[in-house]
């Protein structure tokens, strides 16, 4: 079976939807509340999971109610969470979200994330080496993504490094990773002079439009699914464990990218990052 190692972030969403932001000082009556389970790393998991991949996490919760709640939701999916070590005494990483008609204000602490350390990643050597895939994302601390970087690059273990949330790093570590893949916005982040880009591993999502990325030297590029969006969020998380995914099952580049960029535009058609995300099955008939 395919198998997709996942390192990174694991969160609960909290969202208060309301008609109104308060002010400074100021309470308001908010119109809805609701918790959902995020991170990047744990929402690419259960894309790659949902899709048939034999996945499991590396990662870190708080020793909170919410830590088991996300764990529990994981297992629930099929994901191996036994590289997943609760931190004594911190709470589990969280985004709130205020959102309403006109705008949304999100807050992310990272909690538990943070404790993913360059020492937590080194216990995890043999799993990494042992994977078809391993995927990375930029919620968790920066020395810690490289490191995983350079050992899968030790024991030639392919590598997704998805830039997101959207940060300046070092050019010497996106040489590391196997594929790059930023959404439009993360890629004018990272390279605003373009001349450095490195063209053999970019894979650009670009919403609606689709994906472009080189391939032996050739610029290519797929048009999105026409689909009625519902809730963009977690599009590129549904991507890159779709890819992940697939690049595991042994497709090719240019396949995988086909496979992603079909399952992606499924999970927009869903209210919630993690609901929307597709089968195997959803996958093979958008692409009929
Ligand atoms: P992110 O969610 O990280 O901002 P994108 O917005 O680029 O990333 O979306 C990732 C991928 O999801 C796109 O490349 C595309 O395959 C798919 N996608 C996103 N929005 C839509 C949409 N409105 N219709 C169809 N596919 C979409």
């Amino acid at each position: 079976m395919a198998k997709v190692t996942v390192v990174g972030s694991i969160n609960m969403d909290m969202v208060t939807s309301t008609s109104v932001f308060p002010k400074q000082g100021e309470t308001v009556k908010g119109e809805s509340f609701i918790t959902m389970p995020g991170g990047k790393g744990a929402n690419q998991a259960v894309a790659a999971a949902r899709l048939g991949a034999e996945v499991n996490i590396i990662g870190r919760v708080g020793d909170d109610p919410f830590g088991k709640i996300l764990l529990d939701g994981l297992v629930e999916e099929g994901i191996d969470v036994s590289n997943v070590e609760p931190v004594t005494g911190c709470s589990t990483g969280i985004a709130s979200i205020i959102l309403s008609d006109q705008d949304n204000r999100i807050i992310v602490t990272s909690g538990a994330n943070d404790y993913v350390t360059v020492d937590f990643i080194n216990q995890f050597e043999e799993v990494l080496a042992g994977s078809d895939i391993v995927v990375l994302q930029l919620e968790i601390p920066l020395d810690a993504v490289e490191r995983t970087l350079e050992i899968c690059n030790k024991h030639k273990t392919k590598v997704i490094l998805n830039p997101a949330p959207a940060e300046r790093i070092p050019t010497e570590v996106m040489a590391l990773a196997t594929y790059i893949t930023p959404n439009e916005t993360e890629y004018d982040m990272l390279f605003q002079d373009h001349s450095e880009t490195p063209d053999h591993s970019l894979i650009v999502t670009e919403g609606k439009a689709g994906v472009s990325w080189h391939e032996h030297g050739v610029k290519k590029h797929i048009a999105g699914h026409r689909v009625k969006a519902v809730d963009t969020t977690g599009a590129g998380d549904t991507f890159n464990g779709a890819l992940a995914a697939s690049l595991a099952k042994g497709l090719d580049l240019s396949q995988s990218i086909s496979y992603a960029n079909a399952a992606a535009a499924l999970s927009v058609q869903t209210l919630g990052a993690q609901s929307g995300m597709p089968t195997n099955d959803q996958v093979i008939q958008q692409l009929e």
